[in-house]
């Protein structure tokens, strides 16, 4: 069973090769869709877009920094034009995170992760939203996290908590907002993933131990977030919006 067929999706933050975005391109593409990849990283979405593998037709790579308003503006008509005008599924994953103490976070750290994490999902929501409400029908998600519901402290300081703890705020003010126009908004708060996001270069198998105290005594994979997106984008969550999917292994439970 294909779950997007035909439906044009486009993905932030998808060059990194362990990345949730990247997984994400890769699973709906096998569903059916046809995908665009933004990234800040140009050389990145390139090498991931041959790497995926799919034919032009099906696959678009644009670098977009999704802190500027204009940029996601035309990366969106880009898509839209590439598509003949149709965008249906919208997947807010890029972000950046620092951790750092309270007080150690400077002003410009504070707006440095506030712009991408939190202006970077307002932005190219609202450059996606008009190709939706036009043809009644769009699914929104964007990636929140676990440092939203507790605190963080693993990879995030206070201000990545802030912003992932907006995004959750602004899919409920989308959901009310364009529900009546066919649009569904949704959160998904991932816990530990195994990807490289705080490049660390930590190991997956430390991630593991780390989480050895949490209910499925593992860290999750990014494989397991995209099928979160996948469920979220398609017709099986047709009257779910205004939400927050945990993928957390239970490390969280609201
Ligand atoms: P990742 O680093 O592979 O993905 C983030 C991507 O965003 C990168 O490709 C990066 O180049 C891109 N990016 C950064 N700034 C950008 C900008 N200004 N414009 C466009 N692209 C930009 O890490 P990931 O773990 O796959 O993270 C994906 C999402 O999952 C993020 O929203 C992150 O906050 C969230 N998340 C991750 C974890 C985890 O444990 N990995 C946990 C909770 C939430």
């Amino acid at each position: 069973m294909t779950l997007l067929e035909d439906r044009v999706a486009i993905i932030s933050g998808a060059a990194h090769p362990k990345g949730i975005g990247k997984a994400a391109a890769r699973l709906f593409l096998e569903h059916g869709a046809r995908v665009a990849i933004l990234d800040l990283d140009e050389e990145g979405i390139r090498q991931s877009a041959a790497d995926i593998g799919a034919p032009p037709s099906r696959l678009l790579a644009l670098r977009c920094d999704v802190g500027d308003a204009g940029q996601c503006r035309g990366a969106v008509r880009r898509v839209a034009k590439w598509s003949e005008g149709r965008i249906d599924v919208l997947v807010n994953n890029a972000a950046i995170t620092q951790k750092a103490g309270f007080r150690e976070i400077t002003e410009g750290d504070f707006d440095r992760i506030l712009r991408v994490n939190l202006s970077g999902v307002f932005n190219l929501s609202q450059a996606a939203v008009p190709y939706m409400a036009g043809r009644g029908a769009g699914s929104i998600i964007c990636i929140s996290s676990l440092s939203a519901q507790n605190g963080g402290g693993i990879f995030g300081g206070a201000h990545y908590c802030a912003a992932k703890a907006g995004v959750q705020g602004m899919v409920r003010a989308i959901a009310k907002e364009f529900g009546p126009c066919g649009i569904r908004a949704n959160a998904i708060a991932p816990g530990l993933i195994t990807t490289d996001f705080s490049r660390t270069g930590r190991s997956d198998e430390s991630k593991d131990e780390l989480a050895q105290a949490w209910p499925l005594r593992r860290a999750g994979r990014p494989q397991e977030v995209a099928s979160g997106c996948l469920f979220l984008a398609s017709d099986l969550a047709s009257y779910i919006t205004g939400t927050t999917l945990d993928i957390n292994g239970g490390a969280h439970m609201n």
